[in-house]
């Protein structure tokens, strides 16, 4: 197998599909801080299909998830 094959999930879907979204995965203090609208970022993010819950990619890179903190 290629390392530049399209991976699919079980739907036969690939990342670019819109069923497959990014997550942001908090904490429970995340969770909190987020919920009365406080931006905080992530723990982790993952790429996965919203369908099938088949994941993509799992990002727990700091930088990335600073970037893309819930706003
Ligand atoms: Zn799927």
């Amino acid at each position: 197998m290629s390392e530049n094959q399209e991976k699919t999930c079980k739907c036969g879907y690939t990342r670019e599909h819109p069923w497959v979204v990014p997550k942001h995965k908090y904490s429970t203090w995340g969770m909190i801080v987020v919920s009365i609208g406080i931006s905080y970022a992530p723990k982790l993010m993952t790429i996965e299909c919203d369908k099938c819950g088949e994941v993509f990619e799992t990002i727990d890179d700091k930088e990335t998830l600073l970037k893309n903190k819930y706003i």
